[in-house]
């Protein structure tokens, strides 16, 4: 009898589990089906835009009613068109570029207009708020850019009396993220200057002629507003060596650094206009750039060493409030090939994970764990041998 029981109650207990991992299978084919249900959206809509077929950009000269409008089609002649019903009324002005239909005969849409190319590839700030105190570490770097460019800016009298020529630019050069950007704002900031960001790589996209006339006005003005910082960023996409044929885009590179040279050997030492360039790939660089007169001051910017972390985890923990337990040493030791833009992500980061945890206060668990994402792969958890808190090298 006891047999019978013990073997019917095993029965019933593998059967409810076989309905358990029934149930849970259901669920997961479900989740499948529900996945594979947006896939086959997705893929139907794409298949969808490929068949559709390609529209005419026009541009509006005149609205003539709410049903129709003159454009000027970029196929050719001017055109009275009907105006669909779904097209935002409001936004159909003279100038506005919308799509016809495929036959031309009425506007599907407006479009977007197109962004001024001078705005994207450039950002002025009159007077940064940045100062030397805001860089950590660096000191050889910032000792350099102040005697290259604060000096002669503050007191170009002297370099006259002197009788000796200061750099016009120079040429700062390191892995992302160690703070290039950051040394021209603290100049700016230092001598009052207005700064001027150019974005080189915007400028190698240009149509014809646009970056050798984005070069020569922001060179205009910089005299305008001087004293003034201009900051050439990734120098590397329009200073690459140059090449004797190439694509059209190659000669619109080529045009707009040759721009930059005329403009560089244009203006005078002490015109109050200093040129900061900035590159992760000096092996690239065209030696025209370098030559004397131009940039000749090329300075490494590297990855920030341990005191220098520790600085800079000082600088961006400022304005925290930080627990008892943290321990700013620690983290600038166990954060070793780091650069300032790390570690400043890594001091959000743990803010945001006292916010997570409902804490006005950062506490050292936080800064661990952001530490471990922040860096990901490239951390490397640190063991402590002893005491060695005030250690300046350390080898993990
Ligand atoms: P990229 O080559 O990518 O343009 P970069 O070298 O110009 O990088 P920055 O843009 O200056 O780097 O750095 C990004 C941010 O990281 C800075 O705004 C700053 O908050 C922080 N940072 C980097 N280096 C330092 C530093 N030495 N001291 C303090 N903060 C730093």
């Amino acid at each position: 009898m006891s047999g019978i029981g013990i073997d019917n109650t095993s029965k019933k207990a593998v059967t409810e589990d076989y309905v358990r991992f029934l149930e849970m299978r259901l669920q997961e084919l479900q989740a499948e089906l529900q996945w594979v249900k947006k896939e086959r959206e997705y893929y139907r809509n794409q298949v969808e835009k490929m068949m559709t077929p390609p529209l005419v950009e026009a541009t509006v000269l005149e609205v003539l009613d709410d049903d129709r409008a003159i454009v000027k089609s970029t196929t050719g002649p001017n055109l009275v068109v009907r105006i669909l019903g779904s097209v935002d009324r409001e936004a159909l002005r003279p100038g506005v570029r919308v799509a016809l239909n495929q036959r031309g005969s009425a506007i599907v849409e407006v479009l977007p207009t197109r962004e001024d190319p001078y705005v994207r590839a450039m950002e002025v700030i009159e007077r940064p708020n940045v100062r030397w105190e805001d860089v950590g570490g660096l000191e050889d770097v910032k000792q350099l850019v102040r005697e290259v460019v604060e000096l002669p800016l503050k007191y170009p009298e002297m370099f006259k009396e002197v009788g000796i020529e200061p750099p016009k630019g120079v040429l700062l050069y390191g892995p992302p993220g160690t703070g290039k950007t950051l040394i021209a704002k603290a100049v700016a900031g230092e001598t009052n200057a207005t700064f001027i960001k150019l974005v080189a790589s915007e400028l190698a996209q240009k149509f014809v002629g646009e970056g050798a006339r984005i070069v020569r006005e922001v060179f205009a003005l910089a005299r305008k507003k001087a004293p003034s910082i201009i900051l050439i960023d990734e120098i590397d996409a329009i200073a690459g060596k140059r090449m004797e044929v190439g694509t059209s885009g190659e000669r619109e590179i080529n045009r707009t650094l040759t721009q930059l040279l005329a403009e560089l050997d244009g203006f005078d030492p002490l015109d109050r206009v200093k040129v900061i360039a900035t590159t992760n790939r000096l092996d690239v660089i065209d030696p025209a750039l370098l030559r004397p007169g131009r940039f000749d001051r090329i300075i490494e910017v590297p990855p920030p060493d341990y005191r220098g972390r520790l600085e800079i985890f000082r600088i961006h923990t400022r304005r925290m409030k930080l627990g008892k337990d943290v321990d700013l040493a620690y983290l600038a030791k166990i954060t070793e090939g780091a650069t300032g833009a790390d570690i400043k992500a890594i001091c959000t980061e743990a803010g945001y994970n006292a916010i997570r945890a409902r804490r006005k206060v950062v506490k050292m668990e936080d800064f661990l764990k952001a530490v471990e994402s922040v860096l990901k792969g490239r951390f490397r958890p640190y063991v402590q041998t002893g005491p060695s808190e005030s250690e300046e090298r350390h080898v993990i």
